[in-house]
């Protein structure tokens, strides 16, 4: 059995990463484990380091609400109540989000998978496969139907536990984001594992440069996109997986079989304002695959996303696509079904209505 992780990585690059330059004088760094994650910030002017010790305060704040671990956090309060729970406004809020994202996305997104991510070891540490029965068993304790939130109270059902391991840093992220704005920050790059948060453009007044992991080979990137003030968030089946007899297991569990998903994305970066949304969708468009993540999409134009799949293409959204740069350059483009040579690129098609462009490589 093998176990990867991405915290052995994590300062390298993460999921999606940040392509580090150097740093002038007014710039201020700091790094914390939290979250399960290594994160690494970067804030440029005068109050950066202040406004950056903040931001690890908050974050630390966060963790102690959120984390599935802890049994004194709000999580496991409500995990262990059996009922009601009074908890804080920020739980409430971000659970009563998490459902709303379940229903937009046909389930795929569903924080209450955690008591068969359990069994299956992604929280324990003690990573094996499951026999069907007892998959069967613990699947009746899911289902986003079974928690409801009334203002600060949460309440499951059958014995329902969250998990906001999906939704958490890229809530955090944005969070870090408001609170950087608030002291005066208006350039700063945040790294919370795979969740990158862009603060305004980089001091030079050009786009920060974010890296797009190659999933089959994750010390390369495969793709940047240029962002400003936005939040790029990676999810990939590489991230963190065991295998068992020759199959890798993902810690992205698929709602309808309670099993780690078999996806055809390798991995799904969302790029957008609202860094909570991205982290949920980057999640959910691994389970909903491509087709479902493209219909997705299609209908939600303000959000965009680069989509690896495991038959090598890189589908791109419109949005997206001018800001978006190949690096791994024996990449070729397949606009649509139209075969385009080799190292050619064509200009997005503004109007056809599919705005999703596809690459091979
Ligand atoms: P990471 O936490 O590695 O950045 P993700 O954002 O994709 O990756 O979140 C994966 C985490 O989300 C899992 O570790 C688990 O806590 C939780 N999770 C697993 N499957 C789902 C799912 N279908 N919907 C929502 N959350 C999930
Ligand atoms: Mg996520």
């Amino acid at each position: 059995m093998m176990m990867k992780t991405k915290h052995a990585l994590a300062f390298l690059c993460a999921g999606a990463c940040l392509i580090m330059s150097a740093c002038t004088p007014e710039c201020s760094e700091s790094s914390l484990f939290a979250m399960d994650t290594y994160m690494t910030f970067k804030a440029y002017g005068e109050n950066s380091t202040e406004a950056l010790s903040q931001v690890t305060a908050e974050i630390q704040r966060l963790e102690k609400l959120f984390s599935v671990t802890d049994p004194n956090s709000d999580i496991g309060r409500i995990n262990s109540s059996l009922g009601p729970s009074d908890v804080s406004s920020e739980t409430a809020a971000l659970i009563a989000r998490s459902l709303e994202i379940n229903k937009e996305t046909n389930g795929a997104f569903d924080i209450t998978l955690y008591p068969v991510s359990k069994e299956w070891g992604f929280t324990t540490g003690s990573y094996h496969v499951p026999d069907s029965e007892t998959i069967n068993e613990l699947m009746k304790q899911t289902g986003s139907d079974k928690v409801t939130v009334s203002e600060n109270i949460v309440t499951v059902s059958d014995g329902a536990q969250a998990d906001l391991g999906g939704i958490a840093k890229g809530y955090a992220g944005q969070i870090a984001a408001e609170i950087l704005k608030e002291n005066g920050v208006t350039s700063a790059l945040l790294s919370l594992g795979g969740n990158i948060q862009a603060i305004g453009s980089k001091p030079d007044g050009t786009a920060w440069s974010v890296g797009i992991k190659d999933p089959e080979n994750t010390s390369q990137l495969a793709a940047a996109v240029s962002v400003c003030d936005k939040a790029v968030v990676t999810s990939g089946t590489y991230e963190r997986f065991f295998e068992e007899n020759g199959t890798a297991y993902c810690h992205i569990i698929d709602p309808k079989t309670g099993c780690p998903v078999q996806s055809d994305l390798l991995s799904a970066t969302v790029i957008g304002y609202d860094g909570t949304l991205c982290d949920a969708l980057s999640t959910a468009f691994i389970v909903m695959g491509q087709q479902k993540a493209e219909e997705y999409l299609n209908i939600h134009t303000d959000i965009d996303a680069v989509l690896i799949t495991t038959d090598h293409r890189i589908f791109v959204t419109n949005g997206i696509f001018g800001d978006f740069s190949l690096i791994e350059n024996s990449y070729s483009i397949i606009p649509h079904s139209t075969l385009i040579k080799k190292g050619e690129r064509s200009e997005p098609d503004r109007n056809f209505p599919f705005s999703i462009f596809n690459f091979q490589f």
